[in-house]
C-alpha cells in the first residue's frame, strides 16, 4: 500500500525524523487555516500518489492567505496524470540550500536491504541512474545487523554531502532505516531531502510503500486503508475473493495459477495484444469461481475480448467447462469468449462445451492460438 505524502511524513515523525510542520485540508477554507497555524511562507502541496507533481503545477509557493486561496483553489481538482486532487497539504515553507536523495528498499536479488544516497536529489532517482549512476552512492545492509550510525556517517561521507552536515545526516538516516524496518516498508523514500539555508537537513517530501504482508501487526494502518482509491475494478475483484491486478489493455485473461496467467499476458502481448488484467483463478475454478471472474471483466468497458487459459492438473478441466457453461447461465458477458483447455480430463471438457461453442465463444487448440484468437476479436 502506497501513503500519501502527508502520510508519509507523519509516518516519518514517529521515528523522529525532521518534516516541515503542515495540516491537511480538503478546501480552500481549510488551506488558509492550516497556512495560518504553519506560519508564511508555506508551500501548498497536491495529495496524489504519483511522482513530478511539482512539474504539474501541483505544488506551489503562498506568501500570504490570498496566494494560498488562489493556489488551493487551482491545485483541488487538478489532474494529475490521471489521479484527481481532493487533498492538500499545506506547510511552512523551507528555504532550501541543497536538494538530496536518501531511500531505503529491499533488493531482492542480493537479499539485503538497500541504501541509496545522492547529492543530487529534487530529480527522478531513475534519471540520476541513467545519467549519472556514479552519482548514487549504494549501501548494502545486512537485516540481521542493521545499520550502525558509524556505517552511516562513511556513507554520507561516500555520497559527497558536505561535512558539516555529515553527523545529522547519519542521524536522520538511521532513523530513516529504523522506519522502513521496524515501520515494515517495502520502501522509504525522501526526495528531495534538504539541507536549509540554516544548515538543518530535513525531509521536504516522503514516498512510504507499506508491505501489504506485514499489515497484521500494524492495526493502525486501517486509517490509511480507508483514504485508499483502489482501481473500482481492483474493489470488485478483491469482494469476490479474486486474485485480481487490473491493466490497461483490451483482452481479459483467466487463468489458472499465477504463473499460467502471466504466461498468458506474456503470449497475449508477443502476438499484438493487451492484457486488460490479470486474474488467477487458482484451483478451484467452479462455476462461481468462474461467474465472478468473468463478471469483474465484463463490468470492464476497456474489455473487448476474454481468453480464458486453463491447464488441469489437480483441477479438473470437466469441472471448469462445467463451471464455463453454469458461469455463462448467469452473466450477461458482452465480449466474446476463447477458450484453451488443456490438461487432465481435457476430452470431457472440452465434450462439455461442444454444444456451447458459437462465434461468440470458441475454442483452441493451444495457448498461442488462443491468443491470437482473442487478440483478433479484440479488433488488434
Ligand atoms: P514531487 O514533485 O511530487 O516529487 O514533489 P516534492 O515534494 O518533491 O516537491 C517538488 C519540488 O518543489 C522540490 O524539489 C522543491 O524544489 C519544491 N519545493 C517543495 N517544497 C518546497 C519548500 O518548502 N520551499 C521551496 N523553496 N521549494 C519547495
Ligand atoms: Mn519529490
Amino acid at each position: 500500500m502506497d501513503l500519501f505524502e502527508y502520510q508519509g511524513k507523519q509516518y516519518f515523525a514517529r521515528w523522529g525524523i525532521p518534516t516541515s510542520p503542515g495540516g491537511v485540508a480538503d478546501t480552500v477554507d481549510e488551506a488558509v487555516a492550516r497556512a495560518e497555524e504553519a506560519g508564511y511562507p508555506v508551500v501548498v502541496k497536491a495529495q496524489v500518489k504519483v511522482g513530478g507533481r511539482g512539474k504539474a503545477g501541483g505544488i506551489k509557493l503562498a506568501a500570504n492567505a490570498d496566494e494560498v486561496r488562489q493556489h488551493a483553489g487551482a491545485i483541488l481538482g487538478l489532474d494529475i496524470k490521471g489521479h484527481v486532487v481532493h487533498r492538500l497539504w499545506v506547510e511552512h515553507a523551507s528555504d532550501i540550500a541543497e536538494e538530496y536523495y536518501a531511500s531505503f528498499t529491499l533488493d531482492r536479488q542480493a537479499r539485503q536491504h538497500l541504501g541509496m544516497l545522492s547529492a543530487e536529489g529534487g530529480v527522478e532517482i531513475e534519471e540520476v541512474a541513467a545519467t549519472n549512476p556514479e552519482a548514487i552512492a549504494r549501501l548494502y545492509i545486512d537485516p540481521v545487523d542493521g545499520l550502525d550510525l558509524d556505517t552511516a556517517t562513511t556513507w554520507v561521507g561516500a555520497a559527497g554531502l558536505p561535512d558539516q552536515i555529515r553527523d545529522q545526516t547519519a542521524e536522520l538516516l538511521v532513523k530513516l532505516y529504523r522506519c522502513y524496518v521496524e515501520g515494515d516498508c517495502d520502501l522509504a523514500e525522501i526526495n528531495p531531502l534538504i539541507l536549509t539555508t540554516e544548515g538543518k537537513v530535513h525531509a521536504l517530501d516522503a514516498k512510504v510503500t507499506l508491505d501489504d504482508n506485514a499489515a497484521f501487526r500494524h492495526p493502525e494502518w486501517e486509517e490509511y486503508a480507508a483514504t485508499e482509491t483502489e482501481d473500482p475494478r481492483e474493489l470488485m475483484a478483491k469482494e469476490k475473493g479474486l486474485n485480481y491486478i487490473g491493466l490497461s489493455g483490451t483482452v481479459g485473461i483467466i487463468a489458472n495459477g499465477a504463473g499460467l496467467a502471466m504466461s498468458t499476458l506474456d503470449v497475449v502481448n508477443q502476438v499484438g495484444g493487451s492484457a486488460a488484467n490479470f486474474l488467477d483463478i487458482g484451483g478451484g475454478a467452479n462455476a462461481d469461481v468462474m461467474a465472478a471472474a468473468l463478471e469483474v471483466i465484463n463490468a470492464d468497458p476497456a474489455v473487448k475480448s476474454i481468453f480464458v487459459n486453463i491447464f488441469g492438473g489437480i483441477t479438473r478441466v470437466d469441472e471448469v467447462a462445467q463451471g464455463v457453461v453454469d458461469a455463462l447461465a448467469r452473466v450477461d458477458i458482452t465480449s466474446p469468449i476463447v477458450l484453451r483447455l488443456d490438461g487432465t480430463n481435457a476430452e470431457a471438457g472440452r465434450a462439455i462445451l461442444a454444444p456451447h461453442l458459437s462465434d461468440r465463444l470458441v475454442a483452441e487448440p493451444t495457448m498461442l492460438d488462443g491468443a491470437r484468437r482473442a487478440v483478433a476479436l479484440a479488433g488488434k
